[in-house]
């Protein structure tokens, strides 16, 4: 960290104009690392290293005009030879004192101010904030795009506050999914309950959708928090009715999937129409499908 520091500071110092081609340019904030105090030096040469044009992190081939003005070599390949900051031709100069100091720089994850606090080399950073654990996650509203990021208690009190989302506390559940017209399945009816259970939020979906030709539903769990935790988990979903019933049984897939995919995995209880029709009983008019589920802790994992 110490001769970081000191590379730093030399190198900001031989470079004035970028600085200010960086300041002019850097409208948007920089969060994460502005939050980490006393790095302040490795702040600016973070500055240095990103693109004055797209204001993306640089990486090798790092470019500069014949007056220094640096750029990424995406924006590079955009901008015909031309110097976006001077508009002098561009030529094909490498900045390789710039790629060397990023090369020693250590840089605080982006998600720092959620709890992250690794410092990572400069080349590893986007690829460790990109499977970094305290990584935001997104909505798992199903049905609408919904593009809310948050840690995981924010995000249960945006489903419960704005998509209005059932919450139940407890392990097991009793479910009745009742719909009058169960012959319309094009529009893919979602419906999401939230329980808590253990200190953790596990999130039940239930839709319908259409299998190849098949009108199904389906029932999953999806677990509020990381893979690595979810697998601590095991459910048990369970509906019937007319004397029959079909039991599942698996792990929560974490959040981190996709709805989606966890869906066209066929990772749950898939009920063909027919047969939930005829678990609804009655005059296979209406769906009416109870579905009793449990939650359950496994033993620890001991596999290192
Ligand atoms: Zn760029
Ligand atoms: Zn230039
Ligand atoms: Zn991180
Ligand atoms: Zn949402």
């Amino acid at each position: 960290m110490e001769s970081d520091s000191v590379d730093c500071v030399s190198l900001a110092d031989g470079l004035d104009e970028e600085e200010e081609v960086a300041q002019h340019v850097s409208s948007k904030p920089h969060t994460g690392v502005s939050a980490v105090a006393g790095v302040a030096p490795e702040t600016s040469v973070h500055e240095l290293l990103e693109c004055p044009v797209c204001a993306n992190s640089m990486y090798p081939p790092i470019h500069q005009c014949r007056n220094g003005h640096t750029l990424c070599s995406t924006c590079k390949s955009r901008v015909h030879n031309r110097c976006p900051t001077c508009r002098q031709e561009l030529g094909d100069i490498r900045c390789l004192a710039l790629e060397k100091v990023a090369e020693s720089l250590q840089l605080p994850c982006k998600y720092n101010s959620l709890g992250c606090s690794e410092i990572i080399p400069y080349y590893s950073k986007i690829k460790h904030e990109a499977q970094c654990n305290f990584r935001p996650y997104g909505c798992p509203y199903a049905g609408s795009e919904c593009s809310i990021v948050g840690d995981i208690p924010s995000l249960v009190a945006h489903l419960r506050d704005d998509h209005k989302v059932d919450m139940h506390t407890g392990c097991t559940f009793n479910h009745r999914y009742v719909k009058s017209n169960p012959r319309e399945v094009e529009n893919a009816t979602w419906m999401l309950t939230v329980f808590y259970c253990f200190g953790e939020y596990f999130c039940l979906h239930f839709e319908a959708f259409q299998l190849g030709m098949a009108p199904v539903y389906m029932a999953f769990l999806r677990f509020m928090g990381d893979e690595n935790d979810a697998r601590n988990f095991s459910y048990s979903l369970e509906v019937g009715g007319n004397g029959r019933k079909l039991i599942w049984e698996g792990t929560p897939r974490s959040i981190r999937d996709g709805h989606r995919k966890v869906r066209d995995s066929h990772d749950g209880l898939i009920i063909q129409r027919n047969m939930a029709l005829f678990f609804s009983g009655g005059d296979r008019k209406e769906l009416k499908l109870r579905v009793t589920g449990r939650i359950w802790k496994e033993q620890p994992n001991t596999d290192s």
